[in-house]
Parts: C-alpha cells; sequence; structure tokens
C-alpha cells in the first residue's frame, strides 16, 4: 500500500471480496499463526459483526470494512483500552484525510453530526492471564448511499461522502488509520494507555454533557464527568453520588 509508513501494522495484508466478517477471517488466520499486525481487509461483509450480536451494514466498495490482528504483551484487563485507543487513531485519520469533525461517543462510538458514522468491535483470545491476540474490527461508512442503508438504520446512521464533497481515498483512509493504529499502540505499549485517553478526552463528546446510562442492571440519568484510567466512564447523578459505567449504552440528552 503506497501510503503506509508503519513498522508491522498491515504489512501482511489478505484482501478479499466478501467475508462474513473480517473479524472471523482473521481470528481463523490468528489461529494458524499469522503475523502481528496483519490485515484483513474486505469489499463487503455479509455478516458484519457489532457488539452484542448487533449487526454492522458492509455492503460491496461502499465502506472500509477490516480488521487488525494485534499480539500485546499487556494484561487481558488492559484489552478494553484498545477500543478506545482504536477510536481515538480513527477519529485522528479522518480529521485529516477527509477534512470532517468526527467525535467519539463513549466508550467507542465514532458519530459524525451526532450520528455513526463507524462502528468498532474488540475480541480477545486470553488463557491463563496473557493475551494470546486481539482482533480489532473497524467499519468505516465511506460512501454508502443513505437510501442504500436498511430502514432501520437510516437515521441515525451517515457516511463520510454525506459530509464531504468529492471523492474520499479509500486507499489513502485505511493507510492512515494504520498509521495512526500503530503509532498509538506503540505508545500504549512503552508509556501506558495516559497519553492515549488524554487524547480520547480531546475527541470526545460524551464528557460535560447529561446522559442517559442503560447499565445491565439499572437506568439513571446524570452528567458525564470523565473517563478513569481504566476507561470506564463517570456519571454524576442527579443526588450527588458517582457511579463507574464499566459497560452498557450510554445516550447524550439534548441540552
Ligand atoms: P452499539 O452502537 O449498539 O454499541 P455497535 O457499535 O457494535 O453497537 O454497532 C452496531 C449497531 O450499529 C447496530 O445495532 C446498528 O444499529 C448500527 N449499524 C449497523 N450497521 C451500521 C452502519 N453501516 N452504519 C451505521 N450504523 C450501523
Amino acid at each position: 500500500m503506497a501510503h503506509l509508513h508503519t513498522r508491522f501494522v498491515g504489512r501482511a495484508i489478505c484482501y478479499e471480496e466478501s467475508v462474513t466478517s473480517s473479524n472471523e477471517v482473521l481470528k481463523k488466520l490468528a489461529d494458524k499463526n499469522a503475523a502481528d499486525g496483519t490485515v484483513c481487509v474486505a469489499e463487503e461483509q455479509t455478516g458484519g459483526k457489532g457488539r452484542l450480536a448487533r449487526g454492522w451494514f458492509s455492503p460491496k466498495g461502499k465502506g472500509l470494512w477490516f480488521s487488525l490482528l494485534l499480539k500485546p504483551s499487556f494484561l487481558p484487563q488492559e484489552a478494553p483500552k484498545m477500543t478506545l485507543l482504536s477510536a481515538v487513531a480513527v477519529v485522528r485519520a479522518i480529521r485529516e484525510v477527509c477534512q470532517v469533525e468526527a467525535q467519539i461517543k463513549w466508550p467507542n462510538d465514532v458519530l459524525l453530526n451526532g450520528k455513526k458514522l463507524v462502528g468498532i468491535l474488540t475480541e480477545m483470545s486470553a488463557e491463563f492471564g496473557h493475551i494470546n491476540y486481539l482482533v480489532v474490527g473497524i467499519g468505516i461508512n465511506v460512501c454508502v448511499p443513505h437510501d442504500m442503508v436498511p430502514e432501520e438504520l437510516r437515521p441515525a446512521a451517515i457516511s463520510i461522502a454525506d459530509a464531504v464533497e468529492g471523492k474520499v481515498d479509500r486507499v489513502a483512509l485505511l493507510a492512515k488509520v494504520l498509521d495512526y493504529l500503530e503509532s498509538y499502540y506503540d505508545i500504549a505499549c512503552r508509556e501506558g494507555f495516559g497519553p492515549i485517553l488524554d487524547q480520547w478526552r480531546d475527541y470526545s463528546i460524551t464528557l460535560g454533557k447529561q446522559v442517559k446510562v442503560i447499565a445491565p442492571d439499572k437506568t439513571y440519568v446524570g452528567t458525564a464527568l470523565d473517563i478513569d484510567e481504566t476507561g470506564a466512564l463517570q456519571v454524576k447523578k442527579e443526588d450527588g453520588t458517582v457511579e463507574t459505567v464499566l459497560a452498557g449504552d450510554v445516550s447524550i440528552r439534548p441540552a
């Protein structure tokens, strides 16, 4: 790939016309000992995956649907922060290549004009307190025609092409995302995730906002204060107590 400046990320690339899910392809390659940094890119996914068995709509030639294999030496409990790191890398690349102000909704939703532009799904294989590998799947809507999007997703979905004039160079964007994934990953491995979380704060639209939290066990509203060193969201409830949100859906309420 002409524009790529990485040391190991994307140096092995598997390119497929059609896959069920690029994460699934890469997990199979990982089990056959594929190299650290291997990337699988697909023109289309017929069974693209989101979190919690949700789907990711990935029509042919209209997006960047790809996954990255990483073999980090940090502990499994650090892995959720790779999702935040990936969102930071994607937002920075999109801002630079496409000149649009993508933002991050906690933890890893990349939005443009309040609508969903990117999906990120990190999967981990770990045993005995050690990570075998991580697969980070990223789906970026580059030029999905609005009327092609399934009706139920349409109001909340957006593509880069909806916000920019002219053609988006998919290869240049992919190369930039991989460049930033590697450089932020190198920082995280060297210094920990602190600098990455700072960059995440800069790109966040969640912090300082009124939010509604739907956690597995309860639902409440409050103000999103900050993320802690684990990447969890701290929400101050109306009664003044602070909750730490590890998982759950957080929606931003209109002011
Ligand atoms: P969530 O947003 O619920 O955390 P994910 O980030 O995993 O979950 O994304 C999956 C959800 O995104 C799906 O349930 C669907 O509502 C929506 N979705 C699926 N495909 C697309 C797409 N190409 N563009 C925007 N939104 C999509």
